[in-house]
């Protein structure tokens, strides 16, 4: 059987002595997409600043393609060919979409400075690729920061998948995005799925149903239930911590 991908062992974060993060314990396959779901504060960014490198636990370990990241710098562990993707879209809002997803794409200077013509229009091809992935090629000249919210987030999604990490991290990609934006968020992740690997967070539930992927419930730093969403949505416990929340605590 082929390696996880990913594999996070019995991790835990103190922050002053409280843990955010608590044995955790969670593993991805390549190609798999999973959904990370729990309350506000149940540790979920957290759990993605530690396999970016960002906090350092107190316990356990995290292996990617069998090596550990602990104890390497955040762009170490980025080039591995871990992607993130923050909450608020980090793109460059007075570059147009084009030119946003070329500096995404571009990599060191390679001595074949003939073929740079070539490279060019490899490039041209890769962006035209990225913005029909997003369905934003009728946006290509118009700058970023004229976008909607929703079609940002699709822009650094796309920025994401052209440095073409093995596996992307995404932080709830569709808070504040209309209920139609967020129909289309899903399916697009859902596509990238399989050729990539990826892991959401976000406590959307429509979302996450339209995900359709496996999903692990995070309850105070711990993972308290793994399984398909309509097994979680019957589960006792994760009703009682999560599920049973109105719509106001949950944000
Ligand atoms: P989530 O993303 O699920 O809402 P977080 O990972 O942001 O949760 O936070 C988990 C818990 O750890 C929360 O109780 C939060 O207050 C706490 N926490 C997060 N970051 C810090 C920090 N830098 N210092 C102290 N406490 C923190
Ligand atoms: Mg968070």
């Amino acid at each position: 059987m082929n390696s996880p991908l990913l594999e996070i062992k019995q991790i835990s974060v103190s922050f002053e002595g409280f843990l955010a993060l608590n044995d955790l314990n969670l593993v991805l396959n390549k190609g798999d997409l999973r959904a990370v779901i729990g309350p506000n504060g149940a540790g979920k960014t957290t759990f993605l600043d530690v396999i970016t490198g960002k906090v350092a636990p107190i316990k356990g370990d995290v292996l990617f393609k069998e090596k550990s990241l602990l104890g390497q710098k955040e762009y170490r562990i980025a080039r591995k060919g871990i992607g993130r993707k923050f909450q608020s879209p980090r793109i460059f809002e007075n570059l147009s979409v084009q030119e946003n997803l070329a500096l995404s794409i571009s990599k060191p200077k390679t001595p074949f400075s003939l073929l740079i013509n070539h490279l060019k229009v490899k490039q041209l091809d890769e962006i035209q690729h990225l913005m029909s992935i997003v369905n934003l090629q009728s946006k290509s000249n118009i700058k970023a920061g004229s976008l909607s919210h929703g079609q940002k987030q699709w822009l650094e999604i796309a920025m994401l998948v052209g440095q073409d990490p093995d596996l992307l991290l995404v932080d709830e990609p569709v808070a504040g995005l209309t209920d139609e934006e967020t129909d289309l968020t899903a399916d697009l992740l859902k596509s990238l799925a399989g050729d990539h690997t990826i892991l959401v967070i976000d406590h959307d539930m429509e979302f996450i149903r339209r995900l359709d992927c496996p999903v692990s419930v995070l309850h105070q730093g711990h993972v308290l239930k793994e399984g398909s969403m309509s097994e979680i949505e019957k589960d006792p416990l994760v009703i009682e911590i999560y599920l049973g929340q109105s719509e106001e605590e949950i944000q």
